[in-house]
């Protein structure tokens, strides 16, 4: 016995195995929008945070780092171009601690 199934844009297919929609890429169009890529801008306030407590280190391939963790030129930059970080003797402070 054979079950068509009503894909969301409303075109009867005959599934197969868990098929959800007539076509890939009616199924591209039925998952919803992938979020964009995390904004630079939302970790500004974590490595601020991390700046207040320890100035981040340039690291040799590229970036920065603090600890572990590696923070991104594209962050630095960003932080520095707004004013809330700067770049003293190799290490970037955050721009209010003296
Ligand atoms: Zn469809």
């Amino acid at each position: 016995m054979t079950r068509l199934r009503t894909c969301h844009c409303g075109a009867k297919f005959l599934p197969r195995q868990r098929q959800k929609s007539c076509s890939p890429a009616c199924a591209r169009r039925a998952r919803p929008p992938r979020s964009p890529r995390p904004s630079i801008n939302r970790n500004q306030p974590i490595v601020l945070r991390l700046l207040k407590i320890q100035p981040l280190e340039r690291r040799a391939r590229g970036g920065w780092r603090f600890g572990t963790k590696r923070i991104s030129d594209a962050l630095v930059d960003s932080l520095i171009a707004s004013g809330r970080a700067e770049i003293r003797g190799g290490q970037l402070h955050h721009a209010e601690a003296t």
